[in-house]
């Protein structure tokens, strides 16, 4: 049986992974009473506001373990945190949003396959390990399609498009012949995402449900209020909300969709994230609560806060050089600059975002 009691002002959480949702959410926690400490493999903005940092192998589970007793509950930043260090963790104090969401995330065979058993639309798929499988996914999935490593994919990052059949060797060589996974293109209209919050007594909260537009395989930006129809947002809260309460979560999860527009099937999923999401920024400043507060919330076991959406907004990512704007962006009206204490605005690098408010 859980231990449902609220932990008090001044415990301890542990963050694994020193990341910019690391910090976001160790600021978060300090305005609940929180302390943070953070272990990581390696440095990273989240030590800044921190009262600790341990820098270790995720591989050394006497060092995960030892951190460990110097928390009261630990969460992760990051879903690529590996199994059994969560579970190391795990044999001393609770790790939210736990086990099973890790592993299945950080496994897109596992994920689309725990998806699909659900009964949950998502785009045709079929595993490839070995070129003995080109035949039998391409006669499943057709092409045009996408290679996706199973495994550490993120931004874009390890995947290959295939227009025609006869690519799918040189694909599989640009993913270094990594297991992977195909899956079908799909022509939706536009990519949403549902942030949505389950507390430790099993309440769920949604935020509103941005459109998300990507470049590179990166997000830019998310806006909300999307035109989609409020039949469709109904129906992507309800999918997330059957993944949630199938991973017994507790915390922010992002489960990102494709929009299909007046289709029988408007919605299937692309992948989900078992942590804060990108595309879940906005909530700072144009929520009463915001994503990271009440994933420290949740993970604390407390009530949840309110998700409901007071203003209008266009979060926008700030990547690599973007971010030598701050002076300008730091003038405009309406605007909330959050920047992330990285020193080097390397490509492809997420540097900090921009809320820009309008009235609802
Ligand atoms: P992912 O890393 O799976 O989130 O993919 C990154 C981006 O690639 C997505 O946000 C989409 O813009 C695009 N993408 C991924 N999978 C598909 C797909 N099956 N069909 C069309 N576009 C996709």
């Amino acid at each position: 049986m859980a231990d449902v009691r609220p932990l008090p002002p001044g415990s301890t959480i542990g963050i694994l992974g020193a990341g910019q949702l690391g910090r976001m959410l160790a600021v978060a926690a300090s305005q609940l009473g929180f302390r943070c400490r953070i272990y990581s493999d390696v440095p990273g903005p989240a030590s800044d506001v921190a009262i600790s940092t341990t820098i270790g192998p995720y591989e050394d589970l006497e060092k995960i373990s030892g951190f460990a007793h110097l928390t009261d509950v630990v969460t992760y930043e990051f879903e690529n945190v590996p199994v059994s260090a969560a579970e190391a963790v795990a044999r001393v104090r609770p790790v939210r949003p736990g086990i099973k969401a890790l592993e299945i995330a950080q496994d897109r065979h596992k994920e689309k396959s725990f998806v699909s058993a659900l009964g949950i639309p998502l785009a045709r798929f079929a595993s490839i390990e070995t070129p003995a499988h080109f035949a039998a996914a391409l006669a499943e999935v057709g092409a045009p399609s996408i290679l996706k490593t199973r495994r550490l994919g993120y931004d874009g990052k390890g995947q290959a498009r295939i227009s025609s059949a006869s690519e799918i060797g040189t694909a599989f060589d640009e993913i270094a012949r990594a297991p992977a996974t195909l899956e079908a293109l799909v022509d939706f209209e536009c990519e949403i995402s549902v942030l949505l919050v389950r507390s430790l007594s099993g309440e769920i909260r949604c935020y509103d449900i941005p459109t998300n537009h990507h470049a590179g395989g990166i997000l830019r930006t998310s806006t909300v209020p999307s035109q989609i129809p409020a039949v469709h947002l109904e129906r992507a809260r309800a999918i997330a909300g059957k993944l949630a309460e199938a991973l017994d979560y507790v915390g922010v999860i992002g489960v990102e969709m494709f929009y299909l527009g007046d289709q029988p099937e408007p919605l299937l999923i692309n992948e989900f994230a078992p942590r804060v999401h990108n595309s879940g920024h906005w909530t700072m400043d144009a929520c009463a609560v915001g994503q990271f507060e009440n994933h420290i919330r949740a993970v604390a076991g407390w009530p949840l806060g309110a998700t409901d959406r007071h203003s209008n907004c266009v979060m926008t990512n700030l990547i690599g050089d973007d971010v030598l704007a701050w002076p300008a962006l730091a003038a405009e009206a309406g605007t909330c600059l959050h920047l992330y204490g990285k020193n080097e605005a390397r490509a492809g690098r997420k540097m900090g975002h921009v809320n820009r408010l309008s009235p609802a």
